[in-house]
């Protein structure tokens, strides 16, 4: 009954692989893993490091090998699959040991096997091996590496002076642009940042709930409420199951010239009891220690989605003795305690100190005031449950909406003073 709405997402388009089992043969100097499928032309195979992982691209695929149960021999400590991008999927392989891929290839069906398969060798290797065939790819799939947003836009802003201890409008909001009936109006952009996605599926709670579709529903449920104010536009970074890099889901709310960030969560912690939601802003120190470790957590994304991090850009340059981002701090802050607010009032259970800081990846956007917002704890049974419900669904996106409103509203009481 819960999980009926997800069954909705995780639908797959019939011309998606067919991924039917993963089998794994151990042998004194390698290890074959198999994975049968339907039909297939290309794929992509590689190792990682810093953590070891084990690769593989495919073209979009559909899951149906159930849970692998790989033996030790083949050190592998866990498994995880799911949409890269539109059009490929991906599986990652977690090692406990570095290794290297001797051969890939594809054995076609024939009289006496239906499926397709496709044969992986790999063996455990010294860290020295390891690094002469580094970056060594097998197979010749195609995968669009660049980022996922497509618009670039050059960030030039400026700011007014700040009034003592009075919140800034957030840089790009208030702002008049000309639309086409010659009116002077500008609608503040709001970026929606569905957490996970895709191969990450986040927290995972009881009953296989997933935070990723969590995430995703509120943020419909928060688009669909801004959009009919009228008041907004609104974009978000994922619209469907898939992945995005966190400094592309920053690139994406810069490019979009957003006035306002707002990442969406469900949080997973050891102490089953714990529930409540929280709001949490950037910060280059942690404001404790368990946020310290949920921002470490969170900023593993692309780690987990195995993206090779020692290739990735720097992420967005971050200063904080820089005068924009203390005052997109100041604003993002002012933000966040507005949510906590909102949510309070609107009977939304919130932790005991609601509002904390540190060091997000996601929330770098200079010019940007942004929060990421713990919606509850998939880790707590009964509020897991209560996340996957339409209703509480509806109750926490209507608590984001009336604090972004309640935000814009004191940011413009504050111009006029
Ligand atoms: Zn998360």
């Amino acid at each position: 009954m819960l999980s009926l709405c997800f069954l909705l997402l995780w639908s797959v388009p019939a011309n998606a692989l067919d991924i039917k089992s993963l089998r794994f043969g151990s042998h004194p100097d390698k290890v074959r893993l198999v994975i049968d499928m339907d039909k297939i032309e290309d794929f992509r195979v590689f190792t990682l490091s810093d953590p070891h992982r084990l690769v593989i691209d495919l073209p979009k695929f559909s899951w149906n090998a159930g849970a692998a149960h790989p033996p030790p021999e083949a050190h592998i400590s866990d498994i995880r699959q799911g949409q890269l991008m539109p059009g490929i999927s991906r599986i990652v392989f977690d090692l406990t040991a570095p290794s290297s891929v001797q051969s890939a290839f594809l054995i076609p069906a024939g009289k006496d096997q239906s499926n397709t398969r496709l044969v992986i060798d790999y063996k455990k290797v010294t860290h020295k091996a390891f690094l002469e065939q580094k970056g060594t790819i097998h197979g010749t799939l195609k995968v669009d590496n660049s980022s996922n947003a497509s618009r670039s836009v050059p960030v030039t802003q400026s700011y007014a002076t700040t009034k003592n201890g009075t919140p800034l409008p957030p840089p790009n909001a208030l702002r008049p642009t000309q639309n086409n009936e010659n009116t002077v109006v500008r609608k503040p952009i709001i970026i929606i940042d569905p957490g996970h996605g895709g191969i990450d599926p986040g927290a995972v709670g009881s009953n296989n709930i997933y935070e990723k579709n969590v995430v995703l529903s509120i943020a419909r449920e928060l688009k669909k409420q801004l959009m009919a104010t009228g008041q907004y536009r609104v974009f978000m970074t994922r619209e469907t199951d898939t992945f995005v890099k966190l400094r592309d889901r920053v690139k994406f709310a810069r490019d979009h010239n957003g006035d306002l960030f707002v990442s969406l969560h469900a949080d997973s912690i050891k102490k089953k009891d714990v529930r409540g939601s929280s709001v949490y802003t950037i910060s280059k120190k942690s404001s404790d220690a368990q946020t310290a470790a949920l921002a470490k957590k969170e900023n593993q994304a692309d780690l987990i989605a195995g993206i090779d991090l020692s290739i990735e850009d720097e992420q967005v340059a971050f200063i904080l003795g820089d005068f924009l981002i203390n005052e997109t701090m100041n604003q993002s802050k002012f933000l966040a305690n507005t949510l906590v607010e909102t949510m309070q009032t609107r009977g939304i259970r919130t932790l005991q100190t609601p509002h904390r800081y540190a060091g997000f990846a996601v929330l770098k956007a200079p010019e940007i005031p942004s929060v990421l917002v713990e919606t509850g704890f998939m880790s707590n049974s009964s509020e897991a449950r209560l996340l996957t419900q339409r209703e509480h669904q509806r109750k926490i996106a209507t608590a984001i909406h009336s604090g972004i409103n309640a935000y814009f509203e004191r940011v413009a009481l504050n111009e006029q003073n």
